[in-house]
C-alpha cells in the first residue's frame, strides 16, 4: 500500500530493532512481498540475520560501532552507509581486503545533527570515495539524509541543503543512483523528498509517525500489531483495597480486579501504571496501580471477567481497542516506542501462518 503510494519513487522497509518488536525476519518478506525492494536496518549485525535467512534482497546497514567489521559484509552484499571520511576509509580497506567493491550510500548530515558527513566535510569526502570509485574499492550507490521532521520548512531547508549535496557528489565525479531523504513522515507529507528511494519504517506498522494526533485511520494505515493476554486472575475487593506495590490507587467502591500477565519486563511501561487502559470484555478499563515486572491490575468495575478472558492491550482502535499511540500518550512517550519495547518473553504469532 506505501509501496505504491510513494512511486515510483522505490521502497525501503525499514526493519532495524526486530522490526521495530514486530519481527525482523518475517517483516522482511512481508515488506518484499508487498512491494519494497530494499531492507534497511541500524547495524550490520541485523544485516548479517536478514541473510542468516536466505534473504537477498538489496540491505542497507547505516550505524556501525567503532571498528565495525565490514569485510563479511561487504562479502555478503550488504551496502553500508558511511557518515565519515574515516568510515569511507576503513570500508576501502575491508573491501580491498576481501577482493570486492564495497557499495556505500554517503550519508550527509542535513540538519539532524547526529550521523552523517558534516557540510564542511562534504566536499572533502566526496572527493575522496570518487579516487576509490576509481580503484574499485567503493561503489557510491547511494547518498542520503535524514530529516528532522521539525516544520516544513525546516524539511525543505534541509532538502535543499541535500539537493546540494548531492551537485556537490556530481560534481566530484560520483554517479549515485539513489538519493534518499524521508522516512514515513516526509514520504507522507512531503513528496518532494521522496526522491528516488523512500525509508518506511513505522508507516509498515500501521503506526502514525506524526505526534499531532492523526490516526492511523486518517492516514490509510492499519495496525499490524495487537498486543493480546489472558486475564491469570481475578478478584473482588471491597473499597479502601490498595493495589500493587506502594498502593498507589485504592479501589473507592467494590469492584473487580483483573490480573494481566504482562509487565515492564515485557516492554509494559510503568511510567503508564494508573494512566494506561486496556480492552477487555467489550470496553476500554483502567489500569489500576504500579505496572509491576510481570503484571498489572485493571479495574473492571462490576461487569463480570473471568481467568482466561482475552485482554487487548493495544491495536487497531478501530476494534476499540487502545492504540499503540494512547499507549505512548500514557507513557509520556511515542507509539514507535511501544511496539519496538515489546520484549522477547511475548510470543509473536504471524497472520496467515499455520
Ligand atoms: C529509523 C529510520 C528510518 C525509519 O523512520 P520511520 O519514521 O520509522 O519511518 C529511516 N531512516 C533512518 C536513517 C532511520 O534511522
Amino acid at each position: 500500500m506505501l509501496a505504491a503510494a510513494v512511486a515510483p519513487a522505490r521502497t525501503m522497509a525499514v526493519v532495524k530493532a526486530n522490526a521495530y518488536g514486530h519481527g525482523a525476519v518475517p517483516v522482511a518478506r512481508a515488506a518484499l512481498e508487498g512491494g519494497a525492494e530494499w531492507l534497511g536496518v541500524a547495524d550490520i549485525a541485523e544485516a548479517h540475520a536478514l541473510r542468516d535467512a536466505d534473504i537477498g534482497a538489496p540491505v542497507l546497514a547505516w550505524l556501525h560501532d567503532p571498528g565495525a567489521d565490514f569485510g563479511p559484509a561487504i562479502a555478503r552484499d550488504i551496502d553500508l552507509g558511511v557518515s565519515s571520511l574515516g568510515q569511507l576509509e576503513a570500508v576501502a580497506d575491508a573491501a580491498a581486503s576481501v577482493g570486492r567493491t564495497a557499495r556505500v550510500h554517503l550519508k550527509l548530515d542535513t540538519g539532524l545533527s547526529r550521523s552523517g558527513v558534516a557540510p564542511e566535510h562534504w566536499a572533502g569526502t566526496v572527493a575522496r570515495a570518487a579516487e576509490l570509485e576509481v580503484a574499485e574499492h567503493v561503489l557510491v550507490r547511494g547518498v542520503f539524509s535524514h530529516l528532522a521532521n521539525t516544520s516544513p520548512d525546516e524539511d525543505a531547508a534541509q532538502l535543499e541543503a541535500f539537493e546540494h549535496g548531492v551537485e556537490q557528489a556530481r560534481a566530484a565525479g560520483l554517479r549515485p543512483e539513489l538519493r534518499h531523504l524521508a522516512s514515513t513522515a516526509g514520504a507522507l507529507r512531503l513528496p518532494a523528498t521522496r526522491l528516488d528511494l523512500v525509508r518506511i519504517g513505522i508507516g509498515a506498522y500501521g503506526i502514525p509517525p506524526f505526534c499531532d494526533g492523526t490516526t492511523a485511520a486518517e492516514l490509510g494505515l492499519r495496525p499490524a500489531m495487537t498486543l493480546r493476554a489472558r486475564v491469570a486472575a481475578v478478584r473482588r475487593v471491597e473499597p479502601g483495597t490498595g493495589v500493587s506495590y506502594g498502593h498507589t490507587w485504592r479501589a473507592d467502591r467494590p469492584t473487580n480486579l483483573a490480573l494481566v500477565p504482562l509487565g515492564y519486563a515485557d516492554g509494559i511501561p510503568r511510567q503508564a501504571s494508573s494512566r494506561a487502559e486496556v480492552w477487555i470484555a467489550g470496553a476500554r478499563r483502567p489500569v489500576v496501580g504500579r505496572i509491576a515486572m510481570d503484571q498489572f491490575v485493571v479495574d473492571v468495575g462490576d461487569d463480570h471477567v473471568a481467568t482466561g478472558d482475552e485482554v487487548v492491550l493495544f491495536g487497531d482502535p478501530r476494534t476499540g481497542a487502545p492504540s499503540a499511540d494512547d499507549w505512548g500518550d500514557a507513557a509520556d512517550t511515542i507509539g514507535y516506542e511501544i511496539v519496538t519495547r515489546i520484549g522477547p518473553r511475548v510470543p509473536r504469532r504471524y497472520l496467515g501462518e499455520a
